[in-house]
Formats: structure tokens, C-alpha cells, sequence
């Protein structure tokens, strides 16, 4: 039987009452009064649900909302669902007049009891006897808003921080990479011919030319299988630091932002060679006129030995490589041992001396094989072939000098590689063999080969020998560099500007 117009007492009169208000009977004023809130189970000292209603709740919804949430004190609740009303409705029909909260149940960020919004949320809450202590903090839905908008806030700030910093960074490659351009034009060629040209540089700056008349942008380290020279990063990296430095190459505008480095201000600090691609800052044709003029100038035979000894480091690498495949990937042995390295480098040095290329791929598939078969008719392991493979190395090449034999040269498989830098350097050694034929004789000075020790002597001695010998090389124009490298490298001369 519904009850009609039945409102419970103020509040005020009944201050923190945990009994329920069934009992009252005499019929209110006509003007709504909010129920006072109501603990249940009813009458116990530590209630464990506490219901707060609107001001519209009437008699008969706040006699619903206590059978709906009152607790049976063994666990689970005093009545089914069904008694109180249809079971899908009545969770969402209560919520409209009445708020249940767990006093025991506090917000982890406010302290404020949580609220349930159905007998099912309140067991999610705190158990089947609502008295559980779970290890997991709740959080009221107004501190979740709370802290959502602040994470929200954070992220913003932070997104916009990433644009700001994104944008500055931006703006400094920008200025940097036309910087760069500007200082190409103005680029200084007697400068560069003046600087320090290592047989490494000169090798990985000649693949560079060679790379460049396929396509001007060099790519970045890391797309080049065995690295320009060495396989190993750092050392190729040292390199390439240094054809920066020297202005022999610049960085490409297309560089990557992973391949630029920034500091706190986003200030640009440098680049990580291995990713930035790069172009030659002048002409293939200026660069390598430059490249040579250094390498022909004075101390042209120590520059000279030094690059036939860098091609002989590159030759040996790649030896050695052949060697390791041939064991590994013909004969399945291990690869050479580590306390055997150094005396097979000592032995590619010293037969690179006396024999070609190819001769000493000849001789490294006949010291693999003739280690294979020793190892078969004696039954012994497969490391000790590989480790055989360095004395019978020694044993061939000893043999065929004493011998003076007739060593044929082998081709490399088509599977082995080699770095750019290797066919580059060899190329380049060539190229300056055929130019040193071509060098005539100093003009000025009978009898003097190119490089001029009396030229150098007369431009170092200053006043008007010096004057003599900057007229002569005014008046080769163009042609000056090629003619005589051993004063285009030298900054006493300072006309012309290229
Ligand atoms: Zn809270
Ligand atoms: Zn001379």
C-alpha cells in the first residue's frame, strides 16, 4: 500500500539518527522537506551504508530505497532485489531520489565516503558484507574529474612545450643550414689546401666524389652496409668529423631531426655522423683538384706511402673477411682464433708487399684447403683447421718468395664486399701515379722536380723571391693548381682566391 504525502522529520531534529524514520507518523507540513539521511543497518554503532535523499523523495521512495539497501549484517542484503521492484529498474529509479554512501569507504583523495550507485557497485566497493578493506585506493568521481583535468592540463602544457621547442629547434637547423650554404659560396679553397689531408680522409673523400656523380646527397653512414671505410662506426665517424671540420663536405638540409643534437635551450649543439646525410661543399672537380694538390704537394712520397698503406689496411680488412666466410660458410669450421688475428693481419701486411690483391686470395683458398685436408688425414677438430690456416698461410707465401713461383690471381666471390673507400683508394692511387708521370719540371728552376724545394725556399724567404714566385703562379690562372700543387698549398700564396 503506497503511502500518501508521508515526509520524514528536519534534519535539524533529529540530528545524526541512525533509526529509521518508518516510525513516523503525523503528516507533514505541504511544503517538501528533504528526509533526513538515514544509516543502516539500522540501530548498529558502525553503520555500513548511509542514504542521503533529495527533496523529492517521497515517504514511499525513502521506504524503498532502505529495504533496497539495507544490509543483512551476515553478509549479502536483508531482501532480493525483486521484493523491492522490477530488478533491472530499481538500482537507476533509487539513484533519482537517493545517494548511498559507504561511511567506511573513503575517497583515497579527498577522505570523503565513497558513493554506490547500485548493490552490486557497493559489493565492487567493499565485499559481499560491505566491510572489506581492499588493498585497491577508490577515488570519488568528482577527485577522479579533478585529476583527470589535471592530467589533462599537464599533457597540454607539455604538448605545447614539444611544440615550442620542436618549432625553435627547427628554426636553428634552419639558420644553421643556411649558414652553411652562405659559407659554401664563400668557401675558401686555399684554406681547405692548406689543412690536413689523412690517407683516411683521402680515401672516404675520393668513394665521396665517386658517390656523388650518381647523386649529390651522400647518405648517412648507416645506409652503407661496411660503412664508407670501417665496418666499425666509431672510426668511420672520426672521418667524417674530420672532412666536416676541414669543409671538405657539409651537412645536407635533408638531415633528419634524429640525426641533430640539441642541448637544454635548443640550441644545436652538432650532428651524430652515423645518421646525417651529406654533400661535398664544392664541385666533385674542385673537390678532387684540391684532394690531389695536397696529396702531390711537398712530403708527396710520405702522403703517398701513407695512402698505399691505408689501401693496405682496407685490403687487408677485406682478407680477412674472404678468409672468415671461406671457413665458416665453405667448410663450416669456426672462424680464425682471436690470438691468431694479429699474426694473419702481420701476414696479409707482408705478403701485400710482394704479391697482388688477387695473389693473396689465391694464396688464402689454397692455405683453407690445404688445412682441410690436413685436418681430414690426421682426424683432428675442426678449430684446429682454422687454427692451421695461419701457418700454412706463413709456409705458402715463405715458400713461393724462396721459390720465386708463378701465383695466379683470384677474383673474389661475387657474394664478398668491400667498403666504397677500398675501390675508391685504389682508383685514386692510380689516378696519381698517372698524374706524377705528367708533373714537368719546375719552370723556374733547372733540373727540379715537382715538388719545388727551391720554390718553397724562395716563398718562405719572403720580400721579392717570394714576390717571383707568387707572379709565376699568378700566371698559370686556372691551371695553377694542377700545375704546381706544391704552392697551391701553401698560404704564403694569396692570390688567386680558389
Ligand atoms: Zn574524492
Ligand atoms: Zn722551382
Amino acid at each position: 500500500m503506497p503511502k500518501k504525502k508521508r515526509k520524514g522529520r528536519s534534519p535539524r531534529r533529529r540530528p545524526n539518527s541512525g533509526r529509521s524514520h518508518l516510525k513516523l507518523a503525523s503528516p507533514s507540513p505541504p511544503e517538501a522537506v528533504t528526509p533526513g539521511p538515514v544509516d543502516l543497518p539500522p540501530g548498529v554503532p558502525k553503520p555500513l551504508l548511509r542514504l542521503e535523499f533529495s527533496p523529492q523523495a517521497s515517504a514511499e521512495d525513502v521506504e524503498r530505497a532502505i529495504r533496497y539497501w539495507n544490509p543483512n549484517p551476515e553478509g549479502g542484503w536483508a531482501e532480493p532485489v525483486s521484493a523491492v521492484g522490477v530488478p533491472s529498474k530499481v538500482a537507476a529509479e533509487l539513484l533519482e531520489v537517493c545517494e548511498a554512501y559507504l561511511p567506511h569507504h573513503l575517497c583515497g583523495a579527498c577522505a570523503s565516503p565513497l558513493r554506490a550507485t547500485s548493490r552490486s557497485d557497493a559489493a565492487s566497493l567493499a565485499g559481499h558484507d560491505l566491510q572489506q578493506r581492499k588493498n585497491v585506493t577508490f577515488t570519488c568521481p568528482a577527485c577522479r574529474r579533478a585529476a583527470e583535468h589535471i592530467r589533462a592540463e599537464e599533457a597540454r602544457v607539455a604538448q605545447e612545450q614539444a611544440e615550442a621547442a620542436d618549432k625553435a629547434r627547427r628554426a636553428e637547423a634552419k639558420a644553421f643550414f643556411e649558414q652553411q650554404a652562405e659559407s659554401a659560396t664563400t668557401l675558401c679553397r686555399r684554406h681547405r689546401r692548406a689543412s690536413e689531408l689523412t690517407a683516411e680522409m683521402a680515401c672516404v673523400l675520393a668513394a665521396m666524389i665517386d658517390r656523388s656523380h650518381i647523386k649529390p646527397v651522400l647518405p648517412p653512414r648507416n645506409h652503407i652496409p661496411l660503412g664508407w671505410m670501417w665496418e666499425e662506426g666509431g672510426t668511420d665517424n672520426d672521418v667524417l668529423v674530420h672532412l666536416l671540420k676541414e669543409r671538405w663536405i657539409r651537412v645536407d638540409s635533408s638531415a633528419p631531426d634524429q640525426a641533430l643534437a640539441f642541448d637544454d635551450e635548443d640550441k644545436l649543439q652538432g650532428f651524430y655522423p652515423t645518421l646525417t646525410p651529406f654533400r661535398l661543399t664544392s664541385s666533385a672537380a674542385q673537390t678532387q683538384e684540391d684532394m690531389w694538390a695536397i696529396l702531390l704537394s711537398h712530403s708527396k712520397d710520405t702522403r703517398l706511402s701513407q695512402l698505399r698503406h691505408q689501401i693496405h689496411r682496407m685490403e687487408a680488412d677485406s682478407l680477412f673477411r674472404y678468409l672468415d666466410g671461406l671457413l665458416q660458410d665453405r667448410y663450416q669450421y669456426p672462424p680464425v682464433p682471436e690470438n691468431k688475428v694479429s699474426d694473419l693481419y702481420r701476414l696479409f701486411f707482408s705478403g701485400l708487399e710482394d704479391y697482388t690483391f688477387g695473389q693473396m686470395v689465391c694464396f688464402l683458398w689454397r692455405a683453407a684447403d690445404t688445412s682441410a685436408a690436413w685436418k681430414e688425414r690426421k682426424q683432428l677438430t675442426d678449430a684446429h683447421a682454422s687454427s692451421a690456416t695461419v701457418t700454412v698461410l706463413e709456409n705458402k707465401l715463405d715458400t713461393a718468395r724462396e721459390c720465386k713461383m708463378a701465383i695466379p690471381e683470384y677474383d673474389l666471390p661475387r657474394s664478398h664486399n668491400d667498403p666504397p673507400a677500398l675501390a675508391a683508394g685504389r682508383a685514386l692511387w692510380s689516378q696519381l701515379q698517372e698524374r706524377i708521370e705528367l708533373l714537368e719540371e719546375c719552370v723556374l728552376h733547372e733540373n727540379q722536380a715537382l715538388p719545388c724545394s727551391n720554390c718553397l725556399g724562395m716563398l718562405y724567404a719572403g720580400g721579392s723571391d717570394a714576390e717571383e714566385i707568387r707572379e709565376h703562379y699568378a700566371l698559370l690562372g686556372e691551371s695553377a693548381i694542377e700545375l704546381r700543387p706544391d704552392l697551391a698549398t701553401k698560404p704564403q700564396i694569396s692570390l688567386p682566391a680558389y
